[in-house]
């Protein structure tokens, strides 16, 4: 079941080991345990709803606690401290676009607010319930998630747009196909949020991020439908679907989307690669990213961020060895930058594309690992979210930073974000 106050199913539980808990105290300090604010209080207070009934429209008080929230850090503040004050008046849960069509038009007479709902994975505030006098619908696509059709001549895929990533893939995959969008939210977010959200995926550098994905779909709002078809090319004016990407709910409810989809490729590898310095690292990572070499993913860490990496891998006596062999290699711990690079595609591709960035990698004093690494990654990309959970159980919160900046800023604004932490805590 998925857990009411964190992150994924409760069967799932991240372990931290002994160092790594040990790591954390070095770096900032003994977590601070607080109580979670209990479910039973937040269902006992739920306020009354100020939606008239409809035979679409759950007034459940757990429901409407499931959708009052993403998982922001303030959600999740707001979640286990009990401050979570303002709620959905009510939930609705369609199953065809019919449905949505009637809620819309309720919601209008009602002079209701209404907030799509895909995976519930924001976290950036776009699912908080305003504070308004008016009452408010929350409309979750969630049950709204079949494929409709596959043209596999133009490989164009149209899916119900509340799809989330794993039956998303499953439905494509067992046709021999995929949608290659990984975003690290990928088990429950949906491809509606997806589209809505300008998402981006761990793989994105190969199949394109989701605006290069996304061909055509339909939104209903409540001034009526807009169908943008997914034509091969067009010159004919602006892209009506830019009005789409990254619009958050505001331009009514995206119901389907028709999306670029690939062949399941024949390898999908990443590499683990350390090397003896920041400079080197963020050199070799730039002239690998200034050449034609057509990488899929690469992810480079910083020595804090790699020692944090390795500890948290939580098998001492590896981890150790390793640490030993960089050592004897000249990379010393307290340096160490690690890097994994992906490559996906046809085996001759992915071959030269090896060598042809491993080159410029060994130029930089970096030296590979092979796979290794790179298979207990793809392992456990997903599940490092759950990690949330067991450190806010040990008093730590997480939270997740992300920004975009041109090359001759990555070190200074690296430098400068780690001092701000540092300072902060
Ligand atoms: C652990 C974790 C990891 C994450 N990793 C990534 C990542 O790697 N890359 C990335 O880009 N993001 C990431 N995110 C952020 C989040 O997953 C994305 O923004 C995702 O696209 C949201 O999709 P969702 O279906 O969960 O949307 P929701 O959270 O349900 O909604 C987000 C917004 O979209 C609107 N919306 C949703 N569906 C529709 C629809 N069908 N029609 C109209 N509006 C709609 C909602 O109203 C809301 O404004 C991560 C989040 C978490 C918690």
């Amino acid at each position: 079941m998925q857990r009411w106050n964190g992150w994924g199913d409760d069967a799932v539980y991240m372990d931290l080991s002994p160092q790594a808990l040990k790591l954390l105290c070095e770096l900032i300090g003994e977590g601070r345990v607080c109580p979670d604010y209990p479910l039973e209080k937040f269902l006992e207070n739920m306020p009354e709803a100020r939606l008239s009934k409809h035979p679409l429209i759950s007034f459940d008080a757990k429901l409407r606690l499931d959708h009052a929230h993403g998982q922001s850090m303030a959600d999740w503040i707001g979640l286990r401290g009990g401050t979570l004050k303002r709620f959905p008046d009510g939930v609705s849960v369609p199953e065809t676009v019919e449905e949505i069509h009637e809620l819309l038009r309720f919601a209008a007479e009602q002079n209701a607010v209404v907030i799509p709902y895909g995976g519930g994975t924001s976290v950036v505030g776009h699912l908080e319930v305003p504070q308004t006098e008016r009452p408010v619908l929350c409309l979750s696509l969630e049950r709204y998630n079949r494929l409709i059709s596959i043209d596999i001549r133009s490989r164009l895929a149209v899916f119900e747009a509340g799809i989330r990533g794993p039956r998303l893939e499953q439905q494509l995959n067992s046709k021999g196909f995929t949608l290659g969008h990984y975003p690290q939210s990928f088990e429950y977010s949906s491809l509606g949020g997806w589209v809505v959200t300008r998402s981006s995926g761990q793989q994105s550098k190969h199949y394109g991020r989701i605006e290069q994905l996304f061909a055509g779909g339909e939104l209903l709002s409540p001034q009526g439908p807009l169908k943008l078809p997914a034509h091969p090319a067009s010159a004919a004016g602006p892209d009506l679907r830019q009005l789409l990407l990254g619009s958050e709910g505001r331009m009514g409810v995206l119901t389907k989307a028709v999306v670029h989809i690939a062949a399941v490729p024949e390898k999908d590898v990443v590499y683990g690669v350390f090397f003896p310095s920041w400079e080197e690292a963020s050199q070799a990572v730039h002239a690998i990213a200034g050449t034609d070499i057509p990488f899929s993913m690469i992810r480079l860490s910083n020595p804090t961020e790699t020692m944090t990496h390795l500890t948290l891998a939580g098998h001492e006596g590896q981890v150790a060895l390793l640490k030993r062999y960089l050592r004897l290699r000249g990379i010393h711990e307290k340096e160490a930058c690690m890097c994994l690079i992906g490559f996906t595609g046809s085996r001759r591709i992915t071959s030269a594309s090896r060598r042809a960035a491993f080159s410029i990698v060994r130029h930089h004093k970096g030296i590979s690992l092979g796979k290794p690494m790179g298979n207990a990654w793809i392992k456990n990309r997903f599940y490092t979210a759950y990690l949330r959970n067991t450190l806010w159980d040990l008093g730590y919160a997480v939270d997740t930073l992300e920004t975009a900046v041109n090359w001759d800023q990555v070190t200074p604004t690296m430098a400068a974000i780690e001092k701000s932490i540092h300072e902060a805590l």
